[in-house]
């Protein structure tokens, strides 16, 4: 069963103007918890990387594509997200690197809800 939350655009941010001059804090909306406090999380990184089914089988240039490459995208990205400060669980954001509006979360192992793509 998927347990996609697909926000309301403007549901994610109190407003990116005063986030950018530190007076408001950016609320993310943990699948298991709900919407807590930016403070609570650690970023993880991309969503959906694969680490390569054979390891002994990649070449060196592959392996340090896999630990290291990241496409790193201006504008809308998925990524992962660890509630460090709360339920202590992975899942995935999809969330807009500019302007930090977050699309959707799900948890892992689902595929990213359409309006993700
Ligand atoms: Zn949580």
């Amino acid at each position: 069963m998927r347990s996609h939350t697909i926000l309301n655009p403007q549901s994610s941010i109190l407003n990116p103007r005063s986030i950018a001059s530190g007076k408001a804090m950016l609320l993310i909306p943990c699948p298991y918890c709900g919407e807590r406090a930016e403070s609570e999380f650690s970023p993880g990184g991309e969503a959906h990387i694969e680490r390569p089914a054979h390891p002994q089988a990649v070449s060196d240039q592959q392996w340090g594509e896999y630990l290291y490459f990241r496409a790193n995208l201006k504008g809308g990205q998925l990524e992962r997200w660890f509630h460090a400060y709360g339920c202590r669980r992975w899942f995935n954001v999809a969330r807009d690197s500019v302007t930090h509006e977050i699309k959707a979360v799900y948890k892992m192992g689902e595929p990213p809800p359409e309006i993700a793509r």
